[in-house]
């Protein structure tokens, strides 16, 4: 929640993978903000349900990729 005006999305969002290996960037406006229970995002995310959050492809930037080494 934003703390300057709760219930209203900041204008970005960042985001990364678990390691921080991968961070992004989401940019307003918004189109939609949904929980889906689907079988997909129950198994992604763990629990009955993700919170989702729809943008245009144009306002999604990936940030920083760090090369992964061969396992
Ligand atoms: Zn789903």
């Amino acid at each position: 929640m934003n703390p300057v005006s709760p219930g209203i999305p900041p204008e970005s969002l960042a985001g990364s993978c678990l390691c921080g290996a991968v961070t992004c960037e989401v940019r307003a406006p918004f189109l939609q903000f949904a929980h889906c229970h689907c079988g997909r995002c129950r198994k992604a995310s763990g629990t009955g349900h993700a919170t989702n959050l729809y943008a245009l492809p144009a306002n999604f930037s990936w940030l920083f990729a760090a090369e992964v080494p061969a396992g």
